[in-house]
């Protein structure tokens, strides 16, 4: 498997980081993910020394960085953005253009894609917690439920919480004030995947939406997240198989591209 290592892509987010390595044919045959640390020079060392452990050989493939920390992988030929590379990832998965939807730990971004898989036009927010991970990471915490059921459990009814507030701050207020007055678990955490949903509505139609909806980032393995956006946005939803994974895939295959 090693040996057919070709290229690696890194994608530095503020929640995660992300290395993926494809062979010649751009496939993704390695991976790995975790927590994005303080030290992320330190961290990008280790996992780099990891892969050159695996095969010497890997020393003499090109590397490009990506995501929010990429300035910092200093073993990287290049830095490329999240933008371009989410977008090239995302169209080599799905081969099709339409809109793209990542959503991070910390940040969001809507990506038009041309049906030759250029970026047309993009929005992004990372300046504000409201529609991103934090956002239900937030709640997840001080509800005591884990991130990986939030979705199903807001699943379980029909019935939705008002939450008014896209902002993390004052949703939380909301919330606290609705557990108090009876509101059933299931009903808030209904009502907060449809605040955090607004907001991506939003960005989505301030670049003009084109079918198909396509998703990526870590927060859309959460199955309320994709449904809601599909009945939001009347439209199919499609989703590529490692969807946290995307914009390393593209850095990977921006540096195939460069061997
Ligand atoms: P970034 O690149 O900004 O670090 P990612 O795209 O890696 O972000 O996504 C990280 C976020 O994904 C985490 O903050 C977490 O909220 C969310 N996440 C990860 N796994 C799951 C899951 N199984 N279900 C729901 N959300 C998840």
């Amino acid at each position: 498997m090693t040996v057919e290592i070709q290229a690696i892509g890194i994608d530095i987010g503020s929640t995660s980081t992300k290395l993926v390595g494809t062979n010649s044919a751009g496939e993704m045959i390695w991976q790995i993910l975790e927590k994005t640390e303080p030290r992320i020079e330190e961290q990008v060392r280790r996992l780099l020394d990891q892969a050159w452990e695996m095969n010497d050989r890997l020393k003499d493939i090109p590397v490009i960085a990506t995501g929010y920390g990429r300035k910092l992988a200093h073993q990287a030929t290049r830095a490329i953005t999240e933008i371009t590379c989410h977008a090239r990832g995302v169209y080599q998965e799905l081969k099709h253009g339409g809109t793209l939807v990542d959503i991070g730990g910390q940040d969001s971004k809507v990506i038009r894609i041309s049906p030759q898989g250029k970026v047309f036009d993009f929005v992004m927010n990372d300046k504000c917690a409201a529609g991103t991970g934090r956002f239900l990471e937030n709640t997840a915490n001080r509800l005591n439920v884990s991130l990986d059921d939030m979705g199903a459990i807001g699943m379980e009814t029909s019935v939705e919480a008002t939450i008014s507030s896209t902002c993390t701050v004052f949703a939380e207020s909301e919330i606290i004030s609705l557990l108090a007055n009876g509101v059933i678990l299931p009903e808030i955490l209904r009502g907060l995947h449809r605040s955090l949903i607004k907001r991506i509505v939003a960005m989505v139609h301030s670049v003009g939406f084109e079918a198909p909806l396509m998703l990526s980032g870590g927060v859309v393995q959460n199955p309320l997240i994709a449904s809601m956006l599909g009945d939001e946005l009347d439209t199919e939803v499609v989703l590529p198989r490692h969807p946290q994974l995307m914009g390393a895939l593209g850095a990977a295959l921006m540096a195939l591209e460069t061997s």
